[in-house]
C-alpha cells in the first residue's frame, strides 16, 4: 500500500483508504456524516474517538485499529467507542 505514496507523502502515514480490506471490515467511512451504517451516531467522529492516537483538532491521526496508517479527524468506522 505504501507503493503508492509518492515521494511528497514519504515521511507522512498513508491514510486508510475505503476500501482497504481492514476498513471494509470496520465499515471505515473518511467523512462521518456519508456512513450508512446504523451503529452510526450523529456527532461520533475519528477526532473524538478514544482509539484516535492524533490530537482532537488534527486532521488525521492514527489508530488503534489501523497500524502504520492515519484515518480522517472527521472519519468513522463501526468500532468508535465514544472518549471518556
Ligand atoms: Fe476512527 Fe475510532 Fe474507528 Fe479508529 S476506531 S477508525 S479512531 S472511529
Amino acid at each position: 500500500s505504501g507503493v503508492m505514496g509518492g515521494l511528497t507523502a514519504a515521511h507522512a502515514a498513508d491514510m486508510v483508504k475505503e476500501d482497504d480490506d481492514q476498513a471494509k471490515k470496520l465499515a471505515y467511512v473518511a467523512d462521518a456524516t456519508k456512513t450508512k451504517n446504523t451503529k452510526y451516531v450523529a456527532g461520533q467522529v475519528c477526532s473524538n474517538c478514544a482509539l484516535y492516537q492524533g490530537k482532537a483538532a488534527d486532521a488525521a491521526g492514527g489508530c488503534a485499529f489501523f497500524p502504520g496508517k492515519h484515518v480522517a479527524g472527521k472519519g468513522w468506522c463501526s468500532s468508535y467507542v465514544k472518549k471518556a
